[in-house]
């Protein structure tokens, strides 16, 4: 069978994309190598999503997910593995096999970026953490550390500061580039200590758990956890032999979320932009979607 449409990632821009696109009688598929919702299942609280004067991310990712089963939109659990472009239909390889369709849209997000120490990876899960509300109360009443001055470390140091006995708070400059809003909160809270131009430089194991951490080479400091939230990286990796990234390895389109490929849209923190907020990224699922709608209908007509 082929599809009009299959829509690679179920975050908040494919899904977003999925209701339109699905509304108006394309036959789609959307794929997800992991969990419906994306990102959005590791942050505590949202309060600048429209609609909703507060929500956690896996409340919205629910909600988000409960569209897709009442629409009865059609999706897969399974990871992509590369896109092949032939003359007129592309086939998306899968871990479940290959699905044809005229258009595709990659709407697959980005993924923690890792500080690239050399136990990181095995300690992920046993004290290195990217998600405070997923493994948060692993530590009550412990001693952990965050790295990053963005609003998601900040967001997620004050999540933690209910939890935790305290926090070391660790920056590699001295300002940070969170909302002014969100720093005034931090200033206030009294169990978290701020480590301003200061890098984690290793991280020391004991049984295979995270036991300390040391900054700037020289100060140890003891903690239960690290928590990471140094900003992200695209997971974009299957469309790498197409030609389509940049430097950074962001998908570039055009006003229409077209990327150079014809029929290849791409949407959400896939893409190269300015803004990567929530409601951005459903923006460009709708445009993307009611694109692929009109010239769909054209085509058909
Ligand atoms: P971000 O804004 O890119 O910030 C990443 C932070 O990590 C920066 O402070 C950066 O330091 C630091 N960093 C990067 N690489 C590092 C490394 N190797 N070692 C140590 N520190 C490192 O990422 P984010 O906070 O996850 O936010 C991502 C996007 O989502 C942003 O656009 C943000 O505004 C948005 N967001 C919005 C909200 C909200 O609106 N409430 C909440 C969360 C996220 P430097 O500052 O020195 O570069």
């Amino acid at each position: 069978m082929q599809y009009d449409l299959i829509i690679i990632g179920m975050g908040i821009s494919g899904i977003s994309a999925g209701i339109y696109a699905k509304n108006s009688g394309l036959k789609i598929l959307m794929l997800e190598k992991n969990m419906p919702g994306g990102l959005l299942n590791k942050i505590s609280k949202i309060n600048n999503y429209p609609g909703y004067r507060e929500i956690t991310g896996p409340d919205l990712s629910l909600e988000l997910f409960n569209s897709v089963n009442e629409l009865n939109i059609p999706y897969k659990i399974a990871e992509v593995e590369e896109i092949k472009v032939e003359k007129n239909k592309k086939i998306v390889k899968t871990t479940l096999g290959e699905f044809e369709s005229k258009y595709v849209m990659i709407a697959s997000g980005r993924e923690s970026r890792k500080l690239g120490l050399p136990n990181e990876t095995k300690l992920l899960g046993r004290g290195i953490s990217t998600c405070a509300l997923c493994d948060g109360a692993l530590y009550k009443d412990k001693e952990v550390a965050v790295v990053g001055g963005g609003n998601s470390a900040i967001e997620e140091a004050l999540y933690l500061s209910n939890i935790v006995k305290k926090i070391y708070l660790i920056h590699r400059r001295e300002t940070f580039r969170a909302d002014a809003s969100l720093v005034k909160l931090l200033n206030e809270k009294k169990n978290i200590e701020i480590f301003y131009n200061s890098e984690v430089t290793s991280i020391i194991d004991e049984e295979n758990k995270v036991k300390e951490i040391v900054i700037n080479k020289e100060k140890t400091l003891e903690v239960s956890a690290l928590f990471t939230y140094i900003g992200f990286e695209p997971s974009n990796s299957f469309v790498k032999d197409l030609n389509l990234l940049n430097e950074n390895g962001y998908i570039e389109v055009d006003e229409n979320y077209e990327t150079k490929i014809k029929g290849i849209y791409a949407v959400g923190d896939s893409i190269k932009k300015d803004i990567y907020q929530l409601i951005t990224a459903a923006n460009d699922g709708v445009v993307a979607a009611i694109r692929i709608i009109r010239k769909s209908k054209k085509e058909k007509n």
